[in-house]
């Protein structure tokens, strides 16, 4: 998100509820109870008058542009070179086991990162196809390909957080590391920055 219409950094996408990072108000915890609903109506209602602005503003053109260049990224697609369900379930080898992503630990997040890069470097420049006969399955091989890059995300930053902090629980230390008390952002896919951001005072007392 890069403002407060919940819009993205692709013209014309907006995100909102569990899509878009709800930690301003959470925390480094969940806010099951309330929170996460909350947030899930607030940002898109925000997220919708953000769209309808840039809808009004822009009139049809507005709303043109931005399939054309969701049609654009779709240029050159082809197929996936594996099965969509095989790929999930690759990702799901990793990011199930509560050995491997409940209480987190350097050496198994390494080693879980190498299969889920391996598995990212055999499938660059694939993407989804679908057929006349199944449509469908452009939609299921796009949804494997974000959840393995977003078990990359996570697992790189896990592995940049060694400390116990809201949900996120290392084996290594069982506290907080006030050192550590600062956001961190992920972004890339093939290579993968991870950037700590500081939180504000106010955001803190949400973030400890
Ligand atoms: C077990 C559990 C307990 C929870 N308890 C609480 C709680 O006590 N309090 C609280 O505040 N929050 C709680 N939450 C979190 C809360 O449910 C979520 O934060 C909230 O539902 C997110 O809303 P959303 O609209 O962003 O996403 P979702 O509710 O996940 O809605 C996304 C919708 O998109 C659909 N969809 C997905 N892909 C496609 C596609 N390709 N095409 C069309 N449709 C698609 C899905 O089927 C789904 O209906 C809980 C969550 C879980 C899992």
């Amino acid at each position: 998100m890069i403002n407060g219409d919940c819009a993205t950094s692709v013209p014309g996408l907006f995100a909102a509820g569990d899509a878009a990072t709800r930690e301003e108000i959470c925390g480094g915890f969940t806010g099951g109870g309330s929170h996460n609903a909350a947030w899930a109506i607030a940002s898109g209602a925000w997220a919708g008058a953000g769209a309808a602005r840039l809808a009004k503003a822009g009139g049809p053109r507005a709303l043109r542009r931005a399939s054309e260049l969701v049609a654009a990224a779709q240029v050159g697609e082809h197929g996936l070179a594996q099965p969509a369900d095989e790929l999930v379930a690759a990702v799901q080898a990793e990011v199930f086991p509560t050995e491997n992503n409940w209480i987190r630990e350097a050496g198994r997040l390494n080693a879980s990162l190498q299969s889920l890069d391996r598995a990212w470097r055999e499938l660059a420049g694939s993407a989804p196809s679908g057929t006349p006969e199944d449509p469908g399955a452009r939609v299921r091989a796009r949804e494997a390909m974000a959840m393995l890059a977003t078990a990359r995300w996570m697992y790189r930053s896990a592995l940049a957080r060694p400390e116990t902090r809201g949900m996120a629980r290392r084996a290594e230390r069982a506290m907080p590391d006030p050192a550590l008390r600062h956001r961190l952002i992920a972004r890339g896919l093939d290579e993968i920055e991870i950037r700590p951001v500081a939180v504000s005072h106010d955001h803190g007392a949400l973030a400890a």
